[in-house]
Order: structure tokens, then C-alpha cells, then sequence
């Protein structure tokens, strides 16, 4: 067991210090596929270190999307079972440059960082650095994100595919591995190619220790618009109808407790993320997000009954409402397949963790993967803070997932 530790947290460690300097930040508004070349620099790399450990098929597509197997081990028939994880960073904070800093034996209290002096992190941030002393931490120095979302998932599925290299006695089914761009903008899943995918699947891009995740948002986005009617504004009585100003006045309408800014847990929300117009037309727009795909109807019916009032109150006023789905609540889809969960649960308590079940307040390539067919729930990778510049990973936490991750594999293969 000391030698597989040994490797597990040295292969993580080393190489995830080599993926965070590749920049993969994606970016919403460039319109292509992938998003940022960087993402093709680092899927180029996995394709390299994927040949070196001598797994078959690897292949980076046309879309950036990184494939490879691994054949089963252990003269086991079991399922073939699919790992992924994104290659891409939030496009919230830099990822040009990163400088991954080493924090070794962290004693508590807080950490600094060099680029910015006014940045720290520390337990009143995260609380749970607090079950982090004596461990690695592993940050970037304050002048962009670390990205350990999702690099530490990455390099803690590289790492167990290199232990069932090293130690050919650890049993495990066919892996297939699949590592997408775009994740961080919503079109992770967008160019993935179903017929490589498993029965099950598992995404490496959870949170904190032990931490499963079965359940997230479902999401609806609402695009409400407004035609009004404009004339010269000193001749405009009885005339004019003023779009942008009754967008205005609908906005203003909703219930300000229902926003992201009063929600937390369990709880809800509609958030208005655009609001653009003048007197002709006006735009609104908004995502709506709950656990309970009820809820958010209730929040459609309630835009469509605002929208019917507004047309009423100025007559000649049109508004339109347009709802589209944008990834729905996968536990639904895991319900019908209650032994994955029960099987990652199984893994983590077998790396001596507490299994955490916690619901994501917002959405994972795996939501949509289970909704294609394939189950697909989200183990923890240790990724803390992401998106932010005081993003964190502790080396000890990475070395856990990957044993999980090991785990996992061999209780697939036991029925
Ligand atoms: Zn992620």
C-alpha cells in the first residue's frame, strides 16, 4: 500500500504541476470549437503521456475532445467503465502564466501570495484547510487562477491509470477515457461522441474530500422581449410605447428574494443576467435554476403571467417569452441506477473518508452524460475556491481521489 501511495501522490503531484502551466482558459465569446487554443496545447500533452502508458486509441478529434482505453486487468468480464474530466479553466480569472506555489507542511492560518499582497486565503475563507495541516497545499501566486479545476481531476485519473500500469494485480474494467473542452462555458458535451463512452461513467470535478455529487441544477434560461413603439418624445402622448422602460418596470416587478444573492442550500433562484433596450425594443434575460424542475415552472408561468399584465397595462406593448432548457437535475437519471452512487460511496469510505453527498448549485458535463444514457456522477478531485484567484489543492487530497478512483475501478470488476 506505501509504494502505491508513494506513486499516486508523486504522479498526481508532478503531473498536475505540468498541466496548470498549459493556459486553457476557455472563452464564451470567441464562437469556436474548441474555445482557446490553449486547450489543444494541453490535450496534445495528455496525448503524449496517454501513449506513454500505453493505453490504446488515443485520440484528440476534431473538436478537442481527447479519447483513449485502457483494456480490463485482472481476467475479470465487467462493464467497461468511462473517467472524465475537462481540460478547460474558467474563463472568471487568468490562466496565462500560472505559477504553481508549493506550501509544504501547512501548519494553518493564512497563506500569501507573492504577486498580489492584498490576496490571502485563509480558514475563514475555507474552512476546510482546517482538515488540511500537515498536508501540501498546492496554490497560484495571486496573479491568476491555479486551475485545479479541472487539472487536479486530470491528473488524478492520469495518476491511477499509471498505478495500474506499475501494479499489474490491481484489477479494473475496460477504462475509457474521455478529457472535453469548453466545459466551463456549458459546451463540454456538445461535440462528445457517444459511441466511446461506457455503460457507466464517473466525472472527476467535485469539491472537497469524499464528496460525491448526484445531484445538481435544473436549468432554464428565459429571453424576454419587448416591441414597443417610439415617436419625437414631445409629441408622444397617447403614442409612444416605450420598451425599455417597461422592461424596466418588469424587472422590477419579480420578487427580489428569489435571486442568487438570497439563495443558498437547497433554495432556488432567477437571476437577470442581461437587460438591454431602448423605446423600440428591450431585452431581458434570465436563467433560472432550482433541484426542482416544479419550481422553475412556477418561475416561467409566473414571466408569461407578467408578460400577459404588461401587454394589458400598455396597449400596443408586445411581449414575448422564450424558454429554453438548459441541462436538467441528473439525479433523476441516477435514480434508475442506484449502484453507481452506491459504488463511489463504497470507494471513498475504502480510502477511509466519510462519504459526502452534496448537491451542485449548478451543472456538470455529467448531468448531461446521464441524461445521453450513461450515469455520471462527480467525485471529488480537492479543487477548493476554483474560479478564483485564491483557488487551492491540497497534494494529499489529490493522492485520496486517485485511490478512490483505484478503488472504484476494483469494485467494478467484484459484481
Ligand atoms: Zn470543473
Amino acid at each position: 500500500m506505501k509504494g502505491r501511495d508513494d506513486l499516486l501522490l508523486r504522479e498526481a503531484r508532478e503531473r498536475f504541476l505540468r498541466y496548470v502551466r498549459v493556459d486553457t482558459r476557455s472563452d464564451p465569446e470567441s464562437g469556436a470549437h474548441p474555445s482557446s487554443d490553449g486547450q489543444w496545447d494541453l490535450a496534445g500533452l495528455l496525448a503524449e503521456e496517454l501513449d506513454v502508458l500505453g493505453l490504446e486509441g488515443v485520440e484528440v478529434d476534431g473538436g478537442c475532445y481527447l479519447y483513449a482505453r485502457l483494456p480490463a486487468a485482472g481476467g475479470v468480464e465487467a462493464p467497461a467503465l468511462c473517467l472524465c474530466a475537462h481540460l478547460d479553466t474558467s474563463p472568471s480569472e487568468s490562466g496565462e502564466g500560472v505559477t504553481p506555489l508549493l506550501h509544504e507542511q501547512y501548519q494553518g492560518g493564512p497563506i500569501h501570495f507573492p504577486d498580489d499582497p492584498e490576496l490571502i486565503l485563509n480558514p475563514e475563507l475555507s474552512p476546510e484547510l482546517n482538515a488540511c495541516i500537515g498536508h501540501t497545499i498546492i496554490t497560484a501566486s495571486g496573479r491568476t487562477l491555479l486551475g485545479a479545476d479541472d487539472k487536479a481531476g486530470i491528473a488524478e485519473i492520469m495518476a491511477a491509470l499509471s498505478a495500474f500500469r506499475r501494479f499489474d494485480e490491481l484489477p479494473h474494467p475496460e477504462l475509457r477515457i474521455v478529457f472535453t473542452p469548453d466545459e466551463e462555458i456549458g459546451q463540454g458535451t456538445r461535440g462528445i461522441d457517444l459511441e466511446r463512452l461506457a455503460p457507466v461513467g464517473y466525472t472527476v470535478d467535485g469539491g472537497d474530500m469524499g464528496v460525491i455529487e448526484e445531484e445538481c441544477f435544473t436549468a432554464h434560461e428565459v429571453r424576454v422581449l419587448f416591441t414597443g413603439r417610439n415617436v419625437h418624445p414631445g409629441y408622444a402622448k397617447d403614442r409612444m410605447i416605450n420598451a425599455g422602460a417597461a422592461a424596466a418596470r418588469f424587472a422590477a416587478s419579480l420578487p427580489e428574494h428569489d435571486t442568487p444573492e438570497h439563495a443558498e442550500d437547497r433554495e432556488g433562484f432567477s437571476h437577470l443576467t442581461g437587460l438591454e433596450g431602448q423605446e423600440n425594443e428591450a431585452r431581458l434575460t434570465y436563467i433560472l435554476r432550482d433541484f426542482d424542475e416544479e419550481n422553475n415552472r412556477k418561475r416561467v408561468a409566473l414571466l408569461e403571467g407578467l408578460a400577459g399584465l404588461f401587454q394589458r397595462r400598455y396597449p400596443g406593448l408586445i411581449v414575448r417569452v422564450d424558454v429554453l432548457e438548459q441541462y436538467r437535475n441528473m439525479k433523476e437519471a441516477l435514480a434508475l441506477h442506484p449502484d453507481v452512487v452506491a459504488r463511489a460511496e463504497r470507494a471513498v469510505k475504502a480510502v477511509g473518508l466519510q462519504p459526502v453527498k452534496k448537491p451542485i448549485r449548478g451543472g456538470t458535463d455529467g448531468a448531461r452524460l446521464s441524461f445521453m444514457g450513461m450515469p455520471c456522477p462527480n467525485l471529488f478531485s480537492g479543487a477548493m475556491l476554483p474560479h478564483s484567484r485564491t483557488e487551492w489543492v491540497s497534494e494529499t487530497v489529490m493522492q485520496k481521489a486517485s485511490e478512490t478512483i483505484v478503488r472504484l475501478c476494483g469494485l467494478w470488476c467484484s459484481g
